[in-house]
């Protein structure tokens, strides 16, 4: 079981995906559960939409990685 303080070294991980889905559900189970947790990520949520709103969207993977594909398209390699 993950405790308060885990949850809190997780949380934007958590928030941003990055987390392996068993951990992910052990972090729900924890919320479900804790008020003050759930607060917490409720909080770092709104942060992150504040801080958001100020920045130019950085590319996601996907988007780069459909860049470098465009750019073997437009030079093949010889393999
Ligand atoms: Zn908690």
């Amino acid at each position: 079981m993950l405790n308060c303080r885990d949850i809190g070294t997780n949380a934007t991980e958590f928030l941003s995906g990055a987390l392996p889905w068993h951990i992910n559900l052990q972090v729900i189970w924890h919320l479900v559960r804790c008020g003050n947790c759930r607060l917490a990520v409720i909080q770092i949520l709104t942060l992150l939409r504040a801080l958001r709103r100020r920045q130019a969207r950085p590319a996601s993977d996907e988007q780069v990685q459909a860049w470098l594909r465009a750019l073997d398209d437009a030079h093949p390699h010889d393999h």
